[in-house]
């Protein structure tokens, strides 16, 4: 079955509606017409059955037939806080990293990061990871879409994330780091709280860059094992080990 986000709903009346490249994408691609089923959801965490009925230039209109709150989202917020990168390599985590569970994606301008996004093009491209994400929370049945934070600096970050921020633990995947690996911090994390996991550029982070996420945020350093993995890789795989070690991934 198709799914859509939904730009309208009327649940007492029992009607949602999609609108722009939702209904486009319906109707030219898809070539679905009245009388067929079709998923919706609005990113609250519910979805919705629902029966297509009238296509006209600007909306669909369909009938609820069912409302569930599926059990797909991760109970653990992970956030990926990641080193700003070229651009399709960004786009490949992002992408990943929605199927995967990731509940959020920050792009930081670190220090040793190639590529300098600010103003218009920043939120350009912002514009784009965002339907990346969207495109993947469709694919992946989830309920949520990851939200794609602006271009941060350091001093930033943690304002950027809003609330949530007070109340997050983080973990800084740091290549000089020896002693305490991901999966023994993993397992002292708390799960009702919110992660952030800062993983850096291609050229990895400046030492000071560890020590101001230490002081400021309180990060730990953690090691991803004796290999220098590249920064996607590192992204996914620190992702991946939280999320597994919490249950989500099976
Ligand atoms: N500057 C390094 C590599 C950076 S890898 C070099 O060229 O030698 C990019 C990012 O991936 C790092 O900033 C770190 O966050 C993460 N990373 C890669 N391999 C890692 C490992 N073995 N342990 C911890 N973090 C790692």
């Amino acid at each position: 079955m198709h799914r859509f986000k939904i730009s309208r709903l009327a649940s007492a009346q029992g009607y949602f509606w999609l609108h722009g490249a939702e209904k486009d994408h319906l109707v030219r691609v898809l070539r679905l017409q009245p009388g067929e089923t079709v998923g919706g959801f609005d990113n609250s965490g519910r979805e919705w059955l629902g029966k297509v009925m009238t296509i006209t230039a600007d909306e669909v209109c369909c009938q609820i037939l069912a409302e569930r709150r599926p059990e797909v989202e991760p109970r653990f917020a992970v956030y990926l806080v990641a080193g700003l990168a070229k651009a399709d390599k960004f786009e490949w985590v992002i992408q990943k990293g929605t199927e995967l569970g990731m509940a959020g994606f920050l792009p930081l301008q670190a220090k040793r990061s190639v590529v300098h996004l600010d103003g218009a093009k920043a939120a350009e491209r912002v514009e784009r990871w965002q339907k990346i994400a969207a495109e993947a929370t469709k694919q992946s049945r989830r309920v949520r879409e990851p939200r794609i934070f602006p271009v941060s600096a350091w001093p930033e970050l943690a304002g950027r994330l809003g609330s949530q921020a007070e109340d997050m633990q983080w973990l800084i995947p740091y290549e000089e780091e020896r002693t305490v690996g991901l999966l023994t911090a993993a397992r002292q994390l708390d799960p009702s709280r919110p992660l952030g996991l800062l993983v850096g550029p291609e050229g990895g982070f400046e030492p000071a860059e560890v020590s101001w996420a230490k002081e400021h945020l309180g990060a730990r350093s953690v090691s991803l094992g004796p290999r220098i993995l590249r920064a996607e890789t590192a992204a996914l795989a620190a992702l991946a080990l939280v999320l597994g070690q919490w249950g989500e991934l099976g």
